[in-house]
């Protein structure tokens, strides 16, 4: 039976700059020394990066939204807690009021209520910004993730703005009643039809997720979020600078890698200028044998 096709559109939240100890490090590395290098690091790498979020059109299941990006608000006075100026040192952010994602979905004519659903790959400020924006949406993570940013000291020190969430904020859990896809051992279905579905990619976070979209005919979307930076990274199985666990994440981009050979994958990450094109002409990323 012929399905018809889910559509998936990006809406850019304005742009970061970052260190290039931020960008990328070697995995076998440590959390803390590569800390130490990010904020030792007096480079700007360039171009500066976009901060995509993906809004998916389901033909019967309605509206979903992966991450809500960057805050306009972000560089005010206030925003991140004076007592951790580190994002401010590894990051420059830059976005206009327009580029919020509230402005976005409000120019398509979508409000909170028109959501299915809004699922977060993981809450650092640069994808959970725009959560205010679609308060009263339903939000989905992983139980793993916001056990892990629940104290508003710990989110703030990995990365989060948590007093800029919806006040008594509560997401509701991923749950892993699907089956696996490929080398992912199970998945978290986002619809009733399991043509999305959430799946476990740690190392950039702990409990990060990516969403699987099973398109049309023969196309399948990877949404990383921050699983990968890039294409390039990911083929050379290269690691952020910033993750928690780069061994694990290292195994992440191994699994994707796997997945893209057994499946046409068309794989979109957050903050890859790539990704437009590859959405558009539905280019699926063919791996080299690089780590193998
Ligand atoms: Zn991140």
């Amino acid at each position: 039976m012929a399905t018809t096709d889910i559509q998936i559109q990006i809406l850019q939240t304005g742009t970061i700059t970052v260190r290039p100890s931020l960008y990328t490090q070697p995995h076998t590395r440590s959390p803390l020394l590569r800390l130490l290098h990010i904020l030792t690091d007096r480079q700007w790498r360039s171009p500066s990066l976009p901060v995509y979020t993906f809004l998916i059109t389901h033909p019967t299941e309605g509206r979903i939204l992966f991450d809500t990006g960057m805050s306009p608000s972000c560089n005010g006075p206030g925003y991140f807690a004076w007592w951790f100026p580190a994002i401010k040192f590894m990051s420059r952010l830059s976005i206009t009021p327009d580029q919020s994602i509230g402005t976005q979905l409000l120019e398509r004519g979508i409000g909170p209520g028109d959501l299915t659903a809004v699922v977060l790959s993981h809450l650092h400020h640069d994808h959970s910004g725009g959560l205010s924006d679609v308060a009263g949406a339903p939000v989905l993570m992983s139980k793993e993730h916001w056990e892990a940013f629940q104290s508003p000291t710990a989110a703030t020190l990995s990365g989060a703005a948590p007093n800029h969430w919806p006040r008594d904020f509560a997401p509701d859990f991923l749950q892993a009643t699907g089956g696996p896809v490929g080398p992912f051992e199970k998945s978290y279905p986002v619809t009733a039809d399991g043509r999305v579905v959430a799946v476990e990619t740690p190392g950039h976070m702990r409990g990060h997720v990516s969403l699987v979209v099973f398109g049309d005919e023969a196309t399948t979307y990877f949404l990383t979020g921050d699983a990968t930076y890039d294409l390039e990274s990911l083929d050379a199985e290269g690691t952020d600078g910033a993750n928690d666990d780069p061994v694990g994440a290292v195994e992440t981009v191994r699994k994707i890698k796997q997945l893209a050979r057994e499946r046409p994958l068309v794989v979109l990450p957050s903050h890859d200028l790539g990704s437009r094109q590859r959405l558009e002409e539905k280019i699926a990323y063919k791996p080299s044998n690089t780590g193998f």
